[in-house]
């Protein structure tokens, strides 16, 4: 059994024990606090950040904003703050989004509950008082009896692992990590490794204004416009009046959002209407696209179509045909990695600034002092940015060390991939919860209704325990291993499993290739932890925990779980 975790003196006990800790500041852990605190509990949130806002505070690189709109992207749980909150655009950029955050941390009063500034980086449970002591970088320690990991998919930022990183003398920046003061590109020789939905965003902006921009290529991505525009103030009135209607469809809909697929099935319609569909949903903007069709994230003739017609919008707009052809994603279905989009991705590369290079064909070999060495060139830069993206969904819990009542290790019994049921609790770790993690249809749906859905369940819990008197709740081994299952045969009747991304782990050097998100869609998910709810919290060991309980759960604690997905790509 490995070393138990740091414990806290009396001493080092910043506080009192909380009923509720929410660690993270992101949309779920705003709306965690804030509806611990509705329930009345005694609440207390750590955020590794001096502010509010997650994912929005963090990455401020030019060109970020979101890819569902805005009118949906945003809390849908007060009437009040919908009306009250005016978007500019379809498509809001980070900093106001980050101010809606700010906004709705002001209008609920959530800082008085926070403590920013606070990494936790370990987390122990002691099953004699039942409570868990957290402790966090600056060496405080605090007592709860429900911990709740709103720690964010996307929060932990993946560092590639190319030789000589350390050695660049330029300025190195990184889009999930981007200063919070001006960084002025201006007339410098800039450098961009990664071509996700980060990347491409951030090169058209960066070509406007540096001498010369290289874009370093490793798997070209599908990126259809956002046709992104400003709300005109008269938009309004109809935005709102039909909010309503709007929600009611995001919370009855497979992905959280009010859109549907093409009224007709690919299979009746002929060729020109096909494409007519496809054409629509290209001048519609964004990641749409990606389910123009029922059906298409999962029949290859589907979505071999919408390769097709994306293949053809590549080679309209570029003019270079071998830059069009290294643009051209290859390998990997359409939607099944995030679809980008951009304003002016494509275009970017008809100016005279800026240059592609084509990993596959031209691989880095190293980092320098001078800017990236590939087999063929050495590439001179001033700025050097990584976008390369996050160790997706596990990759900040993971770096925390928590550690159960019975030994358990939260990095072990991930090990081999995520175990959880429903996404929300971890066997071996009573009192604890995930919000929008693996397990959860969060990383494929849009995230406030999920953060939303997802808390409401859990308040409900809490609540419940606390008018029975109950202590403490874990998720049971077997319940955990039914949902995992789940989890990943609903990945393997789609195409999702065909793409390296990281939905799956596969971005991350060493990572267990697992599918993590529950991809059956996010209203059919509510309705499971409903019916859990239902079933009396069927999958969760409910009351104190008892040397009987922790054999029954337990199992040889020495071993992690069995992995219970993974192997060969098998999706259809
Ligand atoms: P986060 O916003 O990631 O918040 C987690 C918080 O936990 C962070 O503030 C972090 O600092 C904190 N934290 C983590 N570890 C610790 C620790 N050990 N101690 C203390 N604090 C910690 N999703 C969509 O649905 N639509 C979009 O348009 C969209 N756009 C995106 C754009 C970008 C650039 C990125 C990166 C992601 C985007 N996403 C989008 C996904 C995004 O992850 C979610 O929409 C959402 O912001 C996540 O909210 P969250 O509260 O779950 O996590
Ligand atoms: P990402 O999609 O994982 O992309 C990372 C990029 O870096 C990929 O092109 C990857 O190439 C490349 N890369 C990583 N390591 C590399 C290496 N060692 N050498 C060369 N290239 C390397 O990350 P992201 O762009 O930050 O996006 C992550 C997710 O965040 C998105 O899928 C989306 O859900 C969300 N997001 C949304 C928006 C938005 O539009 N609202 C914006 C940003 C992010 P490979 O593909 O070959 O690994």
């Amino acid at each position: 059994m490995s070393t138990p975790a740091r414990t806290c003196d009396d001493g080092q006990v910043a506080s009192g024990a909380v009923d509720v800790l929410v660690v993270g500041a992101g949309f779920a852990g705003m709306y965690a606090v804030l509806q611990a605190r509705r329930h009345g509990f005694s609440v207390l949130g750590l955020e590794a950040a001096s502010g509010v806002g997650g994912v929005w505070y963090w990455n401020r690189y030019p060109g970020a904003r979101c890819d569902v709109e805005s009118i949906d992207y945003s809390y849908s749980f007060d009437e009040d703050l919908q009306r009250d909150w005016t978007w500019s655009e379809r498509y809001a950029t980070q900093p106001e989004i980050l101010r809606y955050a700010e906004h709705v941390a002001d209008r609920y009063d959530l800082r008085r509950d926070y403590r920013f500034d606070r990494r936790v980086t370990a987390a122990a449970f002691d099953g004699t008082d039942a409570n868990w002591t957290v402790t966090t970088e600056t060496g405080e320690c605090h007592r709860a009896r429900w911990l709740v990991f709103a720690t964010g998919s996307l929060s932990a930022p993946n560092r590639p692992d190319v030789p000589g990183l350390d050695d660049f003398g330029g300025l190195l920046l990184q889009t999930s990590r981007w200063p919070h003061t001006e960084v002025d590109l201006t007339g410098r020789r800039v450098g961009v490794i990664g071509t996700g939905s980060s990347g491409v965003q951030l090169i058209p902006r960066v070509a406007e204004v540096a001498a010369r921009l290289t874009v370093f290529q490793r798997t070209a991505n599908y990126t259809v416009p956002v046709l992104n525009r400003q709300f005109a103030p008269h938009e309004w009135n109809e935005i709102q009046r039909a909010y309503p209607e709007r929600r009611r469809r995001s919370w009855a809909s497979l992905a959280g959002t009010p859109h549907v697929a093409y009224h007709k099935q690919y299979a009746e319609i002929d060729e020109a209407e096909r494409l007519a569909a496809f054409e629509a949903r290209w001048r519609e903007g964004g990641v749409l696209f990606g389910k123009t069709f029922d059906g298409q994230a999962v029949d290859p003739e589907i979505n071999e179509a919408a390769r097709r017609f994306a293949e053809r919008k590549v080679r309209e707009i570029v003019r270079d045909p071998q830059t069009a052809e290294d643009l051209l994603p290859s390998g990997h279905p359409v939607g099944a990695k995030r679809i980008c989009t951009d304003s002016g991705y494509l275009e970017t590369f008809n100016r005279g600034n800026v240059e592609l290079v084509n990993l596959r064909r031209d691989p880095m070999v190293r980092i320098t002092e001078r800017g990236v060495e590939t087999a063929r060139a050495s590439h001179d830069l001033d700025v050097l940015v990584l976008a390369t993206g996050f160790d997706a969904m596990t990759g900040a819990l993971t770096r925390i060390d928590v550690r159960g009542p019975r030994g358990d290790v939260l990095a072990h019994t991930w090990a081999h991939g995520p175990l959880t049921h429903l996404g929300l609790g971890v066997p071996g770790f009573p009192n604890l919860f995930v919000l929008t993690g693996p397990g959860s249809p969060a990383g494929l749906s849009n995230l406030p209704l999920a953060a939303e859905q997802q808390v409401n369940w859990l308040m409900e819990l809490l609540a419940n325990c606390r008018q029975r008197g109950i202590r403490t709740v874990e998720a049971r081994a077997d319940a955990a291993q039914a949902w995992t299952r789940r989890v990943d045969e609903a990945a393997r009747a789609t195409l999702f499993p065909r793409a390296d991304s990281w939905y799956l782990g596969a971005n991350v050097s060493g990572k267990p290739r697992v599918f993590m998100p529950y991809i059956g869609g996010f209203k059919p998910y509510a309705d499971r932890c409903d019916d859990d709810r239902d079933g009396g919290y069927a999958g969760w060991h409910v009351g104190d925990v008892t040397t009987a309980d922790a054999e029954d759960l337990a199992g040889p604690r020495s071993e992690p779980p069995a992995p219970v997905r993974g192997g060969p790509r098998t999706a259809t």
